[in-house]
């Protein structure tokens, strides 16, 4: 059974945060429901920042979204170009050109199994 995932290539990554709001949007969560978070590292004495895509619980790999237009909705939305979906040996291939890079592949989880349904959380989790 083929695999897939997400490739993020942290060296150019921008931090502008466009994969959270494309998720969101793709998946109707309320603004305190991330399918991925940019965290921020600051770097050299605090001359830099490192920006830290990461996808969290929630993220299905758009499994509905990708039968429908073949890539997840933050990878369409990355300006950056910073990120690519696909077979994890694929992406394997481009992450050894690419050191600063990791590969999440997230079980795809139906909607009813996910951690915050049945659960009162004020959120509009459908
Ligand atoms: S949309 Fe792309 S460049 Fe922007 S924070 Fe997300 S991964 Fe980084
Ligand atoms: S693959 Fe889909 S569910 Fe996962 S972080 Fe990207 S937009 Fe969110």
């Amino acid at each position: 059974m083929t695999v897939y995932g997400l490739w993020i290539d942290y060296e150019y990554c921008t931090g502008c945060k466009a994969c959270e709001i494309a998720c969101q949007q793709e998946h109707g969560f309320d603004t305190e429901e991330l399918g991925i978070q940019v965290l921020e590292q600051l770097m050299n004495g605090g001359q830099t920042y490192n920006f830290m895509p990461i996808p969290t619980d929630l993220c299905d790999l758009c499994t509905e979204r990708v039968q429908r237009e073949g890539r997840p909705s933050c990878v369409h939305h990355c300006m950056a170009k910073v990120m690519e979906f696909g077979p994890v040996e694929d992406l394997a291939r481009r992450m050894s050109q690419k050191p600063r890079s990791v590969i999440w592949a997230p079980k795809p989880r139906p909607r009813d199994q996910r951690p915050f349904d049945g659960a009162d959380t004020g959120g509009s989790a459908q």
